[in-house]
């Protein structure tokens, strides 16, 4: 049920001030690649404000106990982790905390402003609070799940009261040690919807990042033009919760890739694109972010694919290493219709022009490879041999970026006959 506010969008960061005394508060020191960077209380209090989230965060599989994965809000409300705060600080510093003592049966509380300019969230001392990886953790008495009751507090945080729904997060009492109230239900969904809106069709979305050096390349929709901020969070502790910003980025391929450099005080967190044209809606979902990726840069998909025949667009993946030295990389198409022919082509440079059917997301010089055929389920699959390159120039060398993407056959799909996939964006390492 709202409570009649909503926060502000320069009030949507989120920061821990780790002061739990428990032992199990902060045992989760496996590192998560939806969470870098991060362990234990503040890794738990990360996912809880996550799950609030219009899109899955990363590949949403942050937590598998999650079903349907982490990020379930849908709304025009995306929260920006800040990391690690210094002190509790003071209401509207927008911070996660462990208070001494106790107030009968109270677990933990949040103030917040009824302006929407901010909120803080304290967890009794005298209970144990558990960050727990672990599912199945035998409920005792006095203990509780943090990252559950800390999805419950941010609901208040971001203007929900108490639901009637007892399957609810926001129910006014946990069944058992609260556990199951990581995962949102309906009522709390459509809670966040009736504050915020459900997510606008012009909202940006982030679905891929991949970090080349001090460059970092996302890819996704919707991105402005000009004038993007980039949203980073700040490298180690303290701060005052204001995003590390990248100001006036240009996007390109018809506003579904973006490069920005890192700036040198943001650190592994979350990265957000800020359109600046509005509030809620003009701010992307939430994507993880890691500033010493080991091994070589993440394959990034970008550009927009038309639906074909078969009703879907046709999307570009990779399977095995991008290592010269391995030489596994394999590429592939899925959604193209069952058997059509087609040839996979890369370019050293991205690019966004309609041909045919759809969209040429290369920028040339263009290489072709050998023609394929897809499968009955619409998926093609290519070996690359990166000793062999088709002709001069298309030699891929360590340290080389290169672009693919598949043209097939599709002649009931269009008057064109032919149509393109996404394109695949992959760095390639030793
Ligand atoms: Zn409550």
């Amino acid at each position: 049920m709202p409570t009649g506010w909503s926060l502000d969008v320069t009030q949507r960061d989120v920061r821990v001030f780790n002061n739990f005394t428990d032992p199990e508060a902060n045992d989760n020191q496996t590192p998560d690649a939806n969470f870098p960077g991060r362990f234990g209380a503040e890794m738990a209090i990360w996912k809880a404000s996550v799950e609030w989230g219009s899109e899955l965060h990363g590949d949403g599989q942050g937590d598998p106990g999650q079903v349907g994965g982490l990020g379930s809000g849908g709304a025009n409300f995306d929260a920006t982790f800040q990391g690690s705060a210094l002190a509790a600080g003071q209401v509207g510093d927008n911070t996660h905390s462990e208070l001494t003592g106790c107030a009968g049966g109270v677990l933990a509380f949040t103030q917040s402003f009824v302006d929407g300019t901010g909120w803080r969230t304290f967890y009794y001392q005298c209970w144990i609070w558990v960050d727990g990886p672990e599912q199945n953790w035998t409920p005792k008495t006095g203990y509780y799940d943090l990252q559950g009751i800390a999805t419950h507090e941010y609901g208040h945080s971001l203007g929900l009261g108490h639901s009637a729904d007892p399957l609810a997060t926001m129910f006014p009492t946990p069944p058992s040690n609260g556990r199951t109230w990581r995962s949102l239900n309906s009522d709390d969904v459509a809670g966040i919807q009736a504050i915020y809106g459900v997510k606008d069709p012009s909202k940006p979305v982030i679905s891929g990042a991949s970090v080349n050096g001090t460059t970092l390349t996302l890819g996704g929709s919707r991105f402005a033009s000009v004038g993007n901020e980039i949203w980073f969070t700040q490298s180690g502790g303290g701060g005052n919760g204001t995003p590390v910003k990248s100001l006036m980025v240009e996007s390109s391929v018809g506003g579904t890739l973006l490069d920005v450099q890192i700036p040198i005080d943001a650190g592994s967190g979350d990265v957000l694109v800020y359109t600046t044209l509005g509030d809620g809606e003009a701010l992307s979902n939430a994507w993880p972010f890691d500033d010493q990726p080991v091994g070589c840069p993440a394959p990034l998909n970008y550009c927009d694919a038309i639906p074909n025949s078969a009703g879907t667009p046709s999307v570009m993946g990779s399977i095995g290493s991008q290592s010269i030295a391995a030489n596994n990389t394999i590429l592939y198409s899925s959604g193209s219709p069952a058997n059509s022919f087609g040839i996979f082509f890369y370019s050293p440079t991205s690019g966004h022009l309609p041909v045919g059917d759809g969209l040429i997301c290369l920028g040339g010089p263009f290489f072709r490879l050998s023609a394929v055929q897809a499968d009955t389920t619409g998926r093609a699959l290519l070996p690359l041999d990166l000793t062999m390159p088709p002709k001069p120039g298309g030699q891929i060398t360590s340290g080389s970026v290169w672009h693919f993407q598949w043209w097939y056959r599709d002649v009931p799909g269009g008057p064109s006959g032919y149509n393109f996939s996404d394109a695949l964006r992959l760095p390639f390492c030793d």
